[in-house]
C-alpha cells in the first residue's frame, strides 16, 4: 500500500499517517519529521532548512525531493509507505515518477482555515520522539510528558500565529494545486478532518475500502 496524505498544515496528516503505518505495517515518512530531526542534529540538511522551516516557507524542492526518493529505496519500504507531507508542490508530484516513488493512493484530508488556526496553536510535540499532542484534542495523561517516552512535550517553532498564517498561505499557493493533479491522475481521495480523529480514521479506511 503506497499511500500519499495531503492537506493543509495542522490538518491531521500526521496523526492519519501513523494509523495507516501501524495498520498496513508499513513505514510512515514524514518530510517534515525528518527536517526537524535534521535541525535537531544539526546535520547539513538540518542547516541548510532551517531558516525556511522557521519562516513557514517550504524547503527547495530539490532538498525533499531526493530525501524521499533515498527513504523509499530503504527495505523497510518494499511494500509501501505512508507518505506524510510530500509531496507538497507540483514540481514534487512530477518528480517523483523519475524517480521511482509510486502511488496507490493520496488522501486529502479537507479542513478550514478556521479549524486549523485553534488547532495548530493547541498543538504539541515531544522533543525526544516527536509523537504528535494536542492540549484539547488529543492530550497527552500527565500535562507536559509524552505518554510513550516520558519526554517533554513542546510547541513547534513554526506553530506561532504569524508562522501559521504564512504556512495557510503556502498551503494554498503551492500545495492545493496538487487536489487536481491527482484529481485527473484517479489516485485522490477526498476525507473531511473536521470532526476528530477517530471519526477521520473512520472516513480514510472507509474510503480506502480495507477492514477498520
Ligand atoms: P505541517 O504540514 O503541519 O506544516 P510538516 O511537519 O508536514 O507540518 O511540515 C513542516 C515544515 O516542513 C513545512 O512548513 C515545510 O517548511 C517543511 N516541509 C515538509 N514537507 C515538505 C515538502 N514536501 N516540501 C517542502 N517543504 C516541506
Ligand atoms: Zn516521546
Amino acid at each position: 500500500m503506497r499511500i500519499a496524505i495531503m492537506g493543509p498544515p495542522g490538518g491531521g496528516k500526521g496523526t492519519q499517517a501513523e494509523i495507516l503505518s501501524e495498520k498496513f505495517s508499513v513505514p510512515h515518512i514524514s518530510t517534515g519529521a525528518i527536517i526537524r530531526a535534521a535541525i535537531r542534529e544539526k546535520s547539513e540538511l538540518g542547516i541548510a532548512t532551517e531558516k525556511y522551516i522557521a519562516e513557514g516557507q517550504l524547503v527547495p524542492d530539490e532538498l525533499v525531493i531526493g530525501m524521499v526518493a533515498e527513504r523509499v529505496k530503504d527495505d523497510d519500504c518494499k511494500d509501501g509507505y505512508i507518505l506524510d507531507g510530500f509531496p507538497r508542490t507540483l514540481v514534487q508530484a512530477a518528480a517523483m515518477e523519475e524517480n521511482d516513488i509510486k502511488l496507490d493512493y493520496v488522501i486529502n484530508l479537507v479542513v478550514s482555515d478556521n479549524v486549523i488556526i485553534k488547532r495548530l496553536g493547541g498543538r504539541r510535540e515531544c522533543k525526544v520522539c516527536a509523537a504528535p499532542y494536542h492540549v484539547d484534542f488529543n492530550p497527552s495523561l500527565k500535562e507536559g510528558i509524552c505518554d510513550k517516552c516520558g519526554g517533554e512535550l513542546i510547541q513547534r517553532p513554526d506553530d506561532v500565529p504569524e508562522t501559521i498564517k504564512e504556512r495557510l498561505s503556502v498551503y494554498h499557493k503551492e500545495t492545493e494545486p496538487l487536489i487536481e493533479f491527482y484529481k485527473k491522475a484517479n489516485l485522490l481521495i477526498n476525507v473531511e478532518s473536521c470532526d476528530g480523529i477517530e471519526k477521520t480514521t473512520e472516513a480514510v479506511v472507509q474510503a480506502l475500502g480495507v477492514k477498520g
